[in-house]
């Protein structure tokens, strides 16, 4: 059994970033598994060294270790992207010169309540030939859909809100997929779940173990991993951690960042009373 927790380093851990991390490491202790630490930080503009350090910091104070160094995503940016190249070749990508925006946020970590916008497909049909500096790199999801048709895309899921055996319904990831940006080149930046696929698979991950928020990027990855050859692990989306309004906690919620918690005289047993996690 392998797992992992993997933050973005774009600001301070806050309880729920630290019910995620005690539940993958505590899952991997019970189990003799392995639990790995991976910094997602392919969005150059928002991740930051000090967010990173403070991250280890906070889950050092928290009592946990993990089995091998720290992969970094950013050391891995070329191969994510010639590994991204040789499926251009295959037809089931074309470049898509839109909004520089919308394929910014395409491609960086997600965030609070952001489903991605189905792309209503402007550029589909282009060729890789044609692809000029800046240009995004798009799925083409029908073709990649029917080059996969022989394939069942199955995920199974042990999380209490979804689980049981999922098998992705390619008329629904039509409609809440779409055409998704992969990666762009010339900035040397790679779309989190792509990337985030080719690491689970790279570090041998058996379980993601991860929030619920993330549950809907499931189908994508799975899509992912048959047009890569990769395997699919076992998935675990659980609950997220509220404010007494029950909204998610966001990086913004300093006020939940376990740094402030350490600053208080709160102590490692202290959160995991209250994360129920004891
Ligand atoms: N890097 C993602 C985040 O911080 C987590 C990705 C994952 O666990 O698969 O939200």
């Amino acid at each position: 059994m392998r797992t992992r927790f993997a933050p973005s380093p774009t600001g301070p851990l806050h309880l729920g970033h630290a019910y995620s991390a005690i539940l993958a490491h505590d899952e991997a202790r019970a189990r003799n598994g392995v639990f790995l630490l991976r910094m997602e930080d392919t969005d150059m503009e928002r991740c930051r060294a000090e967010w990173e350090a403070l991250i280890v910091e906070d889950l050092s104070w928290l009592g946990l270790t993990w089995d091998e160094e720290i992969l970094r995503q950013s050391d891995k940016i070329d191969i994510y992207n010639a590994r991204l190249e040789t499926l251009g070749e295959s037809g089931l990508l074309y470049p898509c010169s839109c909004t520089r925006g919308d394929i910014r946020a395409a491609l960086a970590a997600p965030q609070e309540g952001v489903v991605h916008n189905i792309y209503p497909g402007t550029c589909r049909g282009r060729t890789m030939a044609s692809r000029k500096p800046g240009d995004a790199l798009r799925l083409d999801l029908s073709r990649a859909l029917e080059a996969l048709s022989g394939h069942v895309l199955r995920f199974v899921e042990t999380g209490p809100a979804h689980e049981g055996s999922h098998i992705v319904d390619p008329e629904q990831a039509r409609r809440t997929i779409g055409d998704v940006v992969l990666g762009r080149k010339g900035e040397d930046i790679v779309a989190y779940f792509l990337a985030s696929a080719f690491d689970d698979a790279d570090q041998a991950i058996t379980h993601v173990i991860r929030g619920e928020d993330l549950f809907e990027f499931t189908a994508i990855q799975v899509i992912l991993q048959h047009l890569f050859g990769l395997p699919t692990p076992i998935y675990h989306h659980h609950r997220l951690i509220r404010d007494e309004n029950g909204k998610r906690l966001a990086k913004r919620d300093d006020a939940r960042a376990i740094r402030k918690y350490r600053e208080d005289g709160v102590t490692p047993d202290d959160i995991r009373r209250s994360l129920g996690l004891e």
